[in-house]
């Protein structure tokens, strides 16, 4: 039975999931941006926490632990190369290390480049993956403490995901993104069609997020380094894809 995932909205743009398996009652918390919302939400579900799993050491991700573990005692989970700035860790996991959520089991996949041991968890079973501030919707993360090669490497572990795999991003930056993406290729139409979805979603106040694999290999310009558009977009028809992705986030940070 597929694990239940609930989307919730923190603080101004961020978002946490809870995953449930229902065959056994486990629930696991991905990122910790504030305790508040992700408490009310277990409360309203009648949910007890078991686990709590980390994507990276950046603030907005793990600010509300401490409050969220008093009213919800949980095993904490992150990445063990970013063990010595992450909230103590019951469980350090390294790239192909597993972790269950009841009977799902969860594979760790190393997509640093935003922050070096950023990690994201990939449940096949499920066909969900918890990408955080690596692969977002139509956007990838900033890149703080990698270069653009080791990005670029990471992208390409979770594109290479089945198509159906649902995608789990950490911010509510899509608008933007999506903005962004039309000056690269604003001849995508699968692009056009879902900005305006992306729109109409946040006019209702709804997030855009998750997305699915499929939708972000179609539009998402951090993937699309061979597609032809794109390389004429930014004038290096021939170059490596690293490099084409190099010089769309280097747009992306000056846009
Ligand atoms: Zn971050
Ligand atoms: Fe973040």
């Amino acid at each position: 039975m597929a694990l239940e995932i609930v989307t919730i909205p923190c603080l101004s743009d961020n978002y946490a999931y809870l995953a449930h398996d229902p065959a056994t009652g486990t629930t696991a918390v991905v990122d910790v941006p504030e305790a508040g919302p992700i408490s009310a939400e277990l409360t309203r579900r009648g949910w007890s926490l078991d686990l709590v799993l980390l994507t990276h050491h950046h603030w907005d991700h793990v600010d509300g632990l401490s409050a969220l573990l008093a009213d919800f005692p949980a095993k904490v989970v992150g990445a063990a190369a970013d063990a010595h700035r992450l909230p103590p860790l019951d469980i350090a996991l390294a790239e192909r290390d597993t972790i269950r959520i009841g009977d799902e089991v969860g594979h760790v996949i190393d997509v640093s480049g935003h922050t070096i041991g950023h990690i994201a968890y990939h449940f096949p079973a499920s066909n969900v993956a918890f990408t955080a501030d690596s692969l977002m919707a139509l956007g990838c993360g900033r890149i703080f403490e990698g270069d653009p090669e080791m990005m670029y490497e990471s992208l390409m572990k979770l594109a290479a995901l089945p198509p159906d795999t649902l995608i789990c991003s950490g911010h509510e930056y899509t608008q933007t993104n999506a903005k962004f993406a039309l000056t690269i290729e604003p001849g995508n139409s699968d692009l056009i069609s879902r900005s305006r979805a992306v729109d109409a979603a946040r006019a209702e106040g709804r997030p855009t997020v998750p997305s699915l694999l499929s939708e972000e290999l179609a539009t998402n310009p951090f993937l699309r380094s061979d597609a032809p558009e794109v390389r004429a977009t930014v004038g290096l028809p021939d170059a490596p894809a690293a490099q084409v992705f190099a010089e769309v986030r280097r747009r992306k940070d000056n846009f």
